[in-house]
């Protein structure tokens, strides 16, 4: 069930500001207001997807292109093509999704280190 009231649906909607770093027909993306590395960026559907089950079930065949385009598109014009970068989705609790509007993250700009905390 989409809650139209997460706070990626209210950037959406413009009631809270974002600082865009793209934008097209289905597609926002914007920094990260709480960033974890110097390239902290999110990319987000417009539609109303909770999670990639949910996007990769219910989107348009163009909205999903339209999401791995952005993808490519964001690394680009934040330069990290050549010294790399992560894109990652966190998906339901195990993960720590916080914001139930499916987002993806891209983090660049020093070395990343390993994937995940090793426990
Ligand atoms: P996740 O844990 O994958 O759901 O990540 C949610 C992300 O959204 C976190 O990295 C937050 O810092 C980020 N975030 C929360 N509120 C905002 C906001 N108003 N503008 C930009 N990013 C936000």
């Amino acid at each position: 069930m989409y809650d139209d009231n997460n706070v990626f649906a209210k950037i959406l909607r413009g009631e809270i500001p974002c600082k865009k770093v793209f934008e097209d027909t289905h597609i926002l993306a914007f920094d990260d207001i709480n960033p974890q590395a110097p390239v902290h960026t999110l990319v987000i559907p417009k539609g109303k997807y909770v999670s990639m089950k949910d996007f990769a079930e219910k989107a348009s065949d163009a909205e999903i292109a339209a999401l791995t385009r952005a993808v490519g598109k964001v690394a680009e014009i934040k330069g990290l093509n050549e010294s790399g970068y992560r894109i990652l989705a966190n998906a339901g609790v195990d993960a720590h999704q916080e914001v139930p509007h499916l987002h993806i993250h891209i983090f660049g700009g020093r070395a990343l280190g390993p994937m995940l905390v090793r426990k």
